[in-house]
């Protein structure tokens, strides 16, 4: 057992076991995929869902209950894209200690990118990953690489990591420079039916910069990001699905000029999904403050404008998903001069927080469309099962309260790392309890 200052802890699951029949009573239970939302309780019996009923059939009365009452009960939700470091620099995270953030931060899932020493590049390395999950708090859908140690000339082996269990393919970190090699990749990946997800930057625009290309770079006098650097390949990804008829997921929407070319992109009917992450929501270049390092990450904090338009595509659906990109990192890397630092800040156990305050409790999105963008569209863009208690399926469920309000303190992360860009931020809303395929595998208690 692990637990935290605040009473949070992560219960270690031999999930060879089958977990015990559970009942959750009296929560809030919202699951959009069958278009529920109503206070009523949710039956798990030998690791998966069996039923969402108000009436707790008699085997189950005397069975293991808890009471969610004030809580919301939703699908576990899954964080599309997180860095865990491992093989390579568990100085920073491992696979263990980032299922357990992601775990504390009412993940089931994660799908975690390759951009790893050595990189995810072929099946014997997607299977390591597999493998070592196995025991986690937390699934792992490993995303393999597009081209051979993402140096962008020759592409990955894609159907052997598939058949692994990669889920998706990825360079990211950066864009896939050559658009040939692009449009092949698109071409292979079409008949596995798995998405491209692109980190969208042109290495020649963006060159050298440490934060986004405006008055505050200016003010700074640090070297600019143009938001340009990401619309340009955005939009060059964008044209090479629809010419070759493939999948795409943009990561880190950062910019208003990309919103505007996704939502264009689908309303010609290109194959596009999109996901932006809680700092583009919370955050501009202004909290950069004076050199924050903690406010560095690529794609960079952008303007207040650029945020305005990002939450528009949230509220449109032009943007599908919200996933934190947590990029771990040792404070070597990054209480250093800003000029020095790594780009990237960690996420998975501030995310929900920030959604709900941010987002849910000024009325952005509802409570169903936040579960969309959390659960619901990550499961179905990486194709598992995953984002409804429809009976049957593996009963992976978080809890959480919507109303505390807390203060963002990195101690009590189960993260190695520390390098949130919200330390000391007020927030409303948190994580109670974690269920993966029926086991409690995290529980916040005082
Ligand atoms: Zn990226």
């Amino acid at each position: 057992m692990l637990r935290k200052p605040n009473g949070a802890t992560i219960f270690p699951i031999d999930f060879k076991i089958k977990a015990e029949p559970l009942v959750i009573k009296n929560g809030r239970v919202i699951d959009p995929v069958n278009n529920i939302d109503k206070i009523t309780n949710v039956i798990l019996s030998d690791g998966v869902i069996k039923a969402v009923t108000d009436d707790i059939p008699a085997e189950f009365i005397s069975k293991k209950s808890i009471d969610a009452s004030g809580k919301w009960v939703i699908p576990g939700m899954m964080d599309m894209h997180v860095h865990l470091r491992e093989p390579g620099r568990e100085d920073k995270e491992t696979i263990a200690t980032g299922t357990q953030a992601a775990a504390a931060g009412g993940f089931t899932a994660v799908a975690c990118m390759p951009n790893t020493t050595p990189a995810l590049d072929e099946e014997s390395k997607i299977r390591y990953v597999i493998q070592h999950a196995e025991q986690c708090p937390s699934k792992i859908y490993p995303v393999g690489a597009i081209t051979k140690g993402l140096e962008g000339e020759e592409l990955a082996p894609m159907g052997e990591m598939i058949r692994a269990g990669a889920r998706a393919v990825s360079d990211d970190g950066k864009s896939v420079a050559k658009s040939n090699i692009m449009r092949n990749a698109f071409n292979y990946a079409k008949p596995f039916n798995i998405p491209i997800i692109c980190h969208c930057e042109d290495p020649a625009l963006s060159q050298k910069g440490h934060m986004n290309e405006g008055v505050v770079s200016t003010r700074l006098g640090v070297r600019g990001i143009p938001t340009i650097a990401e619309e340009i390949i955005v939009a060059r990804d964008l044209l090479l699905a629809e010419y070759t008829h493939g999948r795409v997921h943009i990561a880190h929407v950062s910019t208003a000029g990309s919103v505007r070319l996704i939502r264009d992109a689908k309303k010609r009917g290109v194959n596009v999904t999109a996901e932006t992450c809680p700092h583009y929501i919370a955050q501009t270049e202004e909290d950069v403050g004076l050199y924050d390092t903690h406010k560095k990450m690529n794609p960079p904090l952008r303007t207040a404008k650029d945020r305005e338009v990002i939450i528009e595509g949230l509220q449109d659906g032009t943007i599908d998903v919200i996933a934190s990109d947590h990029a771990p990192h040792v404070p070597e890397e990054k209480d250093v001069e800003f000029e020095a630092a790594n780009f990237g800040v960690i996420g998975l156990e501030t995310s929900f927080s920030v959604v709900n305050t941010h987002l849910v409790k000024k009325g952005i999105l509802s409570p169903s469309e936040m579960v969309k963008k959390m659960s619901v569209i990550p499961n179905r863009i990486l194709g598992v099962h995953g984002g409804s208690l429809t009976p049957g399926i593996p009963a992976d469920i978080t809890i959480v309260d919507t109303e505390t309000p807390w203060k963002v303190d990195p101690k009590n992360f189960f993260s190695k790392s520390r390098n949130t860009s919200f330390e000391g931020y007020k927030l409303q809303g948190l994580v109670v309890m974690t269920i993966l395929d029926g086991h409690i595998v995290f529980e916040r208690k005082e």
